[in-house]
């Protein structure tokens, strides 16, 4: 824990920590000494672990990276913060991310921006950027981060790590600041699929009490069958995903990985997922739908900013969230609102629905013919900071990782080989429902 806290201050830079909290972290390091000496043995017993601050925690502020929430203090842990302490790991603080888990540059972050520690004038993907960084330049062994449509699996790809989504419902997300509750997933981010597996197997699991949404399933080890064959793997190849909008650099890189399957015994099937363009105009309303009415409750009285003056209650709410809200979150709740509002319900929110019915059952239709789907995780490689200004050219780019996200299936990114500029490209796998070990088994043969 000494070792990755120096590391953390001697790359203060990169701007991945938003907290960090020596004594708390040497405390707990201390009790997972205490459990070792008393002869407990487990993976992630001791291993240092920091997490992304969009998860609460009772030790570290959380802010969800929004100034409306700076020097909040939660009085419980999240669920998944809570299940990876239970197994010992030591919490090294807290990571940047993208305001409220809006983005895909981690730009959008209330506080600083995060470089991507392969060329620092590149953004490192989001909203996991600080997750991912914090791995990829090992300033931590492994972060969770929160995947909404593809903030795990694209800031994965950017900084050359292992990154995993579960299926929707696998992880809790009590204790989660919610941003689209029917999307967002929590996962497990670092260097190898053997250390996602590790990690998963601690996140997943039934919330009853606490999320409604989370799966009756039992637990399960992941690690058991990283090891099994992969001979006769089917891969389904969306032609979708190899389409005009994919640099060259990221199609040779991507090739060149299916080969690699091949060779360990894998079979390539092409498939169609016809409604992939459609998934960016469903998402970017569907989100911004289900954040407008999460956010209505940062209203400055119960938690978070409060503006210091304001003449009623409604002034107040008006500057509190004016203030305390970024100009993406802003927008988010404009749009959402106006999806869900009575004059347009129908024109534009339920007709989403309705496609995001359809893009699940194209996924259903493809599995039929193979065991996991791979592609690319992004359009390109990382790119430089402030080179997107518009956020439209921002959506754009999640269109290989919104598909999966809106049908609810798990999804990974595994470092594949690199492109322009000598940035890391990562293979993107998804998996039908409940399909995490067989996604982890084949990363794992691949590294
Ligand atoms: N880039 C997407 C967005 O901005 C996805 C973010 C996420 O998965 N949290 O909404």
């Amino acid at each position: 824990a000494r070792h990755f806290l120096a590391r953390g201050k001697a790359n203060e830079k990169l701007g991945a920590y938003l907290s960090t909290n020596e004594d708390v972290t040497l405390a707990q390091a201390a009790a997972a000494d205490r459990r070792l000496a008393a002869g407990e043995r487990s993976p992630l017993l001791g291993v240092p672990i920091a997490h992304k601050d969009i998860f609460v925690t009772r030790d570290f502020p959380t802010t969800a990276g929004s100034k409306m929430l700076e020097g909040y203090l939660s009085p419980f842990d999240a669920t998944v913060v809570r299940q990876l302490a239970d197994a010992g790991m030591v919490t090294l603080g807290k990571l940047n991310c993208d305001e409220f888990a809006m983005g895909s540059s981690n730009e959008n972050s209330a506080f600083k921006p995060v470089l991507n520690p392969w060329d620092p004038s590149r953004i490192p993907g989001g909203s996991s950027g600080g997750s991912a960084v914090a791995v990829a330049a090992r300033l931590a062994p492994a972060a969770t981060g929160t995947d909404t449509g593809g903030s795990i699996r694209q800031p994965a790809s950017f900084t050359g790590i292992t990154g995993i989504k579960p299926t929707y419902g696998r992880a809790s997300r009590y204790g989660m600041i919610a941003f689209a509750s029917s999307l967002d997933q929590a996962g497990a981010m670092a260097r190898t699929a053997q250390d996602c597996a590790l990690l998963l197997s601690a996140i997943v699991g039934p919330d009853p009490d606490r999320d409604s949404t989370s799966l009756d399933l039992p637990a399960e080890d992941f690690s058991r069958s990283l090891d099994g064959s992969i001979d006769g793997l089917r891969i389904g190849v969306p032609k979708e995903f190899f389409g005009e909008g994919l640099a060259p650099d990221v199609r040779a890189a991507i090739e060149a990985a299916l080969q690699q399957y091949v060779k360990l015994g894998a079979t390539l099937v092409d498939i169609s997922l016809p409604r992939t363009e459609l998934s960016i105009p469903v998402y970017y309303i569907i989100a911004p739908a289900e954040a407008s009415s999460n956010l209505s409750r940062f209203d400055g009285v119960k938690f978070g900013h409060r503006a210091r003056d304001y003449g009623d209650l409604l002034e107040m709410y008006k500057k509190t969230r004016a203030e305390g809200f970024g100009d993406e979150v802003k927008r988010r709740i404009m749009i959402g609102t106006y999806v869900l509002s009575h004059g347009y319900y129908d024109a534009y929110y339920l007709q989403a629905q309705k496609i995001r019915r359809m893009i699940a059952d194209d996924f259903q239709q493809a599995f039929k013919q193979c065991d996991v789907i791979a592609g690319p995780v992004a359009p390109t490689v990382a790119w430089k900071l402030g080179e997107k200004s518009d956020p439209v050219a921002n959506y754009l780019a999640d269109i290989f990782t919104l598909p999966g996200s809106l049908a609810g299936l798990p999804g990974m990114s595994l470092p594949a080989g690199f492109g322009a500029g000598g940035m890391p490209v990562g293979l993107q796998l998804l998996g039908n429902y409940f399909g995490e070990a067989r996604l982890l088994n084949a990363a794992h043969k691949f590294q």
